[in-house]
């Protein structure tokens, strides 16, 4: 069975409650009855109840942007991946690049975070890529592997089912760089055969690997045509609610 593909919007710290509204009550009408891909906006923690009530009874799912790993606890300024399901949200970015680049998050906690929200029932979108050193160096292939064991370290098969990976080449986010399809297919491939060496070839047939990185309504389509890209993870051109259904759309 062909995978669904998954259309996912990471507005990063961006748009407040009402602009949050806005965008909604632009966007549904333009993805209406667009049952194809799945669909998916991942606001900043703030925006989470209007975007989840504004999507009420829609084809559009609602994730964060990241999620802690204890259920409750001393840990000021985090939100647990129970808080998050019991809200309503269905998805949770995990290992963002901009969080590995600044708040300090590592493989193991990027480890930590998946098995939480697996356990939540919630569907994580665990990033992975390499930056433009690494790249040139041509260490990316280490690197992805690096990251793939690390992060589904200890995971079960049997726990893994929502699991979704993201394909972001660091030198492709918010730079308008793009990978070609065809450079964005080898990355997949790769990540998907650690997934098969960690959870089985029959989890990794049906895993999902979404590619991020500059993606824009003018090339959305050419990568989702690859056979190895199910979908977009998606940041500066997801803020448009326009710009955003037409990616929906490739
Ligand atoms: C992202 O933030 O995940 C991303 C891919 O950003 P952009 O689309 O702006 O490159």
């Amino acid at each position: 069975m062909p995978r669904k593909k998954l259309m996912a919007a990471n507005w990063k710290m961006y748009k407040t409650p009402d602009q949050t509204r806005q965008f909604f009550r632009d966007f549904l009408p333009l993805v209406a009855n667009h049952d194809r891909d799945e669909i998916v906006i991942c606001p900043p923690y703030v925006d989470l109840l209007s975007a989840l009530e504004s999507a009420k009874g829609s084809n559009v799912a609602v994730g964060a942007q990241s999620v802690h790993w204890e259920k409750e606890g001393a840990y000021t300024g985090e939100i647990s991946a129970g808080m998050l399901q019991d809200l309503g949200c269905t998805h949770a970015i995990i290992g963002h690049s901009e969080r590995r680049q600044y708040f300090g998050e590592s493989d193991d906690t990027v480890n930590l975070r998946l098995k939480a929200a697996l356990e939540a029932g919630l569907t994580p979108i665990v990033c992975v890529g390499e930056v433009l050193e690494e790249r040139e160096a041509g260490l990316t292939e280490d690197v992805l592997r690096r990251q793939c064991t690390r992060a589904f370290h200890k995971v079960s098969t049997k726990k893994a089912g929502k699991l979704v990976v993201a394909y972001e080449p660091v030198w492709a986010i918010g730079t308008g760089k793009t990978a070609t399809p065809e450079l964005a297919s080898e990355a997949h491939s790769l990540i998907r055969g650690e997934a098969a060496r960690t959870f089985g070839q029959e989890f990794a047939d049906n895993l999902r690997i979404l590619y991020g990185g500059s993606v824009k309504p003018e090339n959305a389509k050419a990568l989702m045509a690859e056979q190895e890209i199910d979908g977009a993870l998606v940041g500066g051109a997801s803020l448009d609610p326009k710009s955003f259904a037409a990616i929906v759309k490739y």
